[in-house]
Order: structure tokens, then C-alpha cells, then sequence
């Protein structure tokens, strides 16, 4: 979500007449700040001490901060931090940006992927989660209103759109009429030169079989889902106010693969809970070899101040014994994402290309695997077919057959 704020920011200030540059080198300095787990929270604080002296030699220099990290009452941050000129809340226009003309600025290369948000907040109060706090509830964005946005950023070379929310299940449920997220897909896929939707996050709770269908029933919608479990155990679940159990969430898993077989999930786990026994991480392990994700995004527990969970639960588990829980986890991962990505050498697989790095090009596969490959040819934005020769736990590489997709200017592929 953060990310596609600072999408958002960036082409409002190209439209304002700036540039990107170093941030050593640039005359307004934007932080967008993330609450959601401590070390997120440290890291924009740190850099806010080290512009200090940035803005010490450089006064002229607008700073400005935003970002779920400025609450609603900034100014205990204004006190704290002097040197910053401006707090505003995300979704807000940064109304003291003044406009300036360049004669030949370079037009901004149009990424291929674009995030989209179509519901902001949360109603759900996950008794660990600051969201709810600072987002606020859910608020969906009209349909019409997406879809607009969507043939905009078409136009200016979008090939995959991410839509975005907390918990995008529950995408509809305040608008006229309640659209769902099965209708928002069905809209979208009628769109010319789209390629490809994915969306994200998922709650295992709310996650409808009407849904299910529409991604097995749409060719744009990729077959890639984001499902966070965050616990395999019970007790853990139920104190986490998660609003499922194992069992349920294990029957959620074995649906989805029945009805879009070979499809890709991802999920994320927290290790280190307040009372998370040995045995209880145990049943989170045993979870994770049992229902082999392609990805999983882990986080030790870290008490974020209003939440439930830091008012009532005390954070027994110590760091070394959190540290373990997670070296362990990543270690699972590592063995099962290689061996998925085994089964893809010799394939062929569909990728759209994102960009150059140390010489190579990348993009992703439609279930979301990172490919590498080599051609002279410049391939930023296309759809490519590309033979996989060698596999990782965490990428692909392979030679790229150029031909087919070029035919394919709409954007559906096989
Ligand atoms: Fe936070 Fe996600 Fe729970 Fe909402 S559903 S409260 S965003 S963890």
C-alpha cells in the first residue's frame, strides 16, 4: 500500500513539473513512513536524524513526511522533529508543492506494473494490528472509479495492474449496490491491452468460492494468491482475534488448488507470538511443510502501542528464541521453493519484463516467480516466452523464444 502511495506521489509531482534525483541532490525530500512492525517504525526515525544534518547544510531543502507514520495528531512529531517542513496524511494532496517548469524534462518511463488501491483500512482488529488504528475503517473505491484509473495508466503503458487493500475480501460491501471483488475482476478483464490483474491481500475468513471461481474463470486474473495464515495453532489464532482455525483454513487451501490447479500462494507467518509455546511454533512448521506455499513472508512479533495484543498479552518470547523460530521457518522455505522451482526447468513460462539489472532482464512469471534473462533486444514492458534452464529457491533463469508474444499488442496470453 505504501508503495503505491509513493507511485502516487511520484507521478503527482512529475505532474507538478519535477524530477526524481538522489536524495543528496534534490530540492523536496518526501519520507513515506510505515508503523506496521517496529524496525519499519525505526527506520524512518533513523533517517530522519541523518537529514538533520542534510537540511543543516542545505536549509532550502523541503523535507516533508507521510505515511501511516503521521497519525492524526502530528504535533508531537512536529515538536520532535523541527527539520521537517511538512506532515501529511497518505491520500492527502501535498497542497504546499508548487508547480515548476523544466523545458525538456524527460518523460518518466512508464513502468509495466502498477498498484491500484480499491479499499483503504481495515474493520477486522487482528489483536496485534496497528491498521485498523491508523488507516481507519474500510473504505472502498466506486468501481467505475478503478476502471477508469486502470485505462488511464493503460494508456500510459500498464501492461499488470495490483489491486490493493488490507483486505481486499472485502472489497464492495460499503458501496451502492455492493459490487464484490469477483465483480471489480470481471470489469477489469473486458479491458483492452490489459494483461494481467493480480490482487492482494486475502483474508482466509472472508475469501468467497465465488471468488475462487473468477480466477479460474478469468484468463487475466493470474493464478497467485496472497493468504496469510500467521499461525498454526489454535489458541495462537484465537488470541490473534483471526477469526479462523486451522482446520478452516487448511479446508480454504485444499478448495482454491482443487478448482485453479497449479496455482501459486503465498502467506505470511508470525513467530513469536505473546505465549507461543515450542510446540505451538511446531504446529506453524508442521502448517507450512504440510501445505508447501511458494512464499512465505515471516515476522517475529513485535507489540505495536494501542494494539490489543500490547494492552493485554506481555511479550514473553525473548529475541534469540524468535530469531530461532524464524532462521528455522526460512530454512523450511528455502528446501520447498526450490523444489518448486525444480519442476519449472524445461517449461516455458510467460513473463512480463519490469526492467534491467546488472545487464540481464527480469520480470515475472503469471504465479509471481522472478525470471532472468539475456537479450540485446530491449524487452522493458513485453510479454516474452522464456524456456527455463536453471532454477533457485527464489528465482529462475532461462533463454527467451522472442516472436510469439509480439503478436499479442491486447495483452491476453495463453
Ligand atoms: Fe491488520 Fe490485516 Fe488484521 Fe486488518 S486483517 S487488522 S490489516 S492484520
Amino acid at each position: 500500500m505504501n508503495k503505491a502511495e509513493s507511485d502516487r506521489l511520484s507521478s503527482y509531482f512529475e505532474q507538478m513539473g519535477y524530477q526524481s534525483a538522489p536524495a543528496d541532490e534534490a530540492d523536496v525530500i518526501v519520507l513515506n513512513g510505515c508503523v506496521v512492525r517496529q524496525s519499519a517504525e525505526d527506520r524512518i526515525v533513523n533517517k530522519l536524524h541523518s537529514l538533520r544534518s542534510l537540511k543543516k547544510s542545505r536549509p532550502e531543502v523541503t523535507l516533508a513526511v507521510t505515511g501511516c507514520w503521521v497519525d492524526s495528531e502530528p504535533e508531537q512529531l512536529r515538536e520532535s522533529f523541527p527539520q521537517v517542513d511538512h506532515f501529511f496524511h497518505p491520500g492527502e494532496r501535498p497542497q504546499w508543492v508548487a508547480p515548476v517548469d523544466w523545458e525538456d524534462a524527460p518523460a518518466g518511463k512508464p513502468s509495466p506494473c502498477a498498484f491500484v488501491p480499491i479499499i483503504r483500512g481495515c474493520d477486522n482488529f487482528c489483536s496485534y494490528c496497528i491498521v485498523p488504528y491508523r488507516r481507519g475503517r474500510e473504505q472502498s473505491r466506486p468501481l467505475s472509479e478503478i476502471v477508469r484509473e486502470v485505462g488511464e495508466r493503460i494508456r500510459r503503458g500498464t501492461r499488470e495492474v495490483t489491486l490493493l487493500g488490507q483486505n481486499v475480501d472485502s472489497y464492495g460491501h460499503d458501496l451502492p449496490g455492493r459490487p464484490d471483488l469477483a465483480d471489480l475482476l470481471g470489469e477489469l478483464n473486458l479491458i483492452d491491452g490489459l494483461a494481467r490483474i493480480r490482487f492482494l491481500t486475502n483474508h482466509p475468513k472472508d475469501m468467497s468460492p465465488r471468488l475462487v471461481t473468477a480466477i479460474s474463470a478469468l484468463e487475466k486474473v493470474c493464478h497467485h494468491l496472497s493468504l496469510p495464515v500467521q499461525s498454526g495453532n489454535d489458541d495462537i489464532l484465537r488470541m490473534m482475534r483471526r477469526g479462523y482455525a486451522v482446520d478452516d483454513f487448511r479446508r480454504l487451501v485444499t478448495d482454491i488448488r482443487r478448482v485453479v490447479p497449479g496455482i501459486a500462494l503465498s502467506t505470511d507467518l508470525i513467530v513469536g507470538f505473546p505465549t507461543e509455546t515450542a510446540a505451538q511454533f511446531q504446529g506453524s512448521y508442521d502448517l507450512l511443510a504440510e501445505l508447501r506455499f511458494d512464499t512465505v513472508h515471516t515476522a517475529a512479533y513485535s507489540p505495536r502501542p494501542e494494539t490489543l495484543a500490547a494492552r493485554e498479552f506481555i511479550d514473553n518470547v525473548p529475541v534469540t528464541e524468535k530469531r530461532r523460530r524464524l532462521a528455522e521457518v526460512e530454512r523450511l522455505q528455502e528446501k520447498i521453493a526450490t523444489e518448486i522451482g525444480a519442476d519449472f526447468v524445461g517449461t516455458k513460462v510467460e513473463v512480463l519484463i519490469e526492467g534491467n539489472k546488472g545487464g540481464r532482464w527480469y520480470g515475472r512469471t503469471r504465479t509471481d516467480r522472478l525470471v532472468f534473462f539475456d537479450s540485446e533486444e530491449s524487452c522493458q514492458g513485453r510479454l516474452i516466452d522464456v524456456r527455463i534452464e536453471q532454477a533457485g529457491a527464489w528465482s529462475l533463469q532461462g533463454t527467451a523464444e522472442m516472436g510469439r508474444r509480439e503478436a499479442i499488442q491486447g495483452g491476453v496470453s495463453a
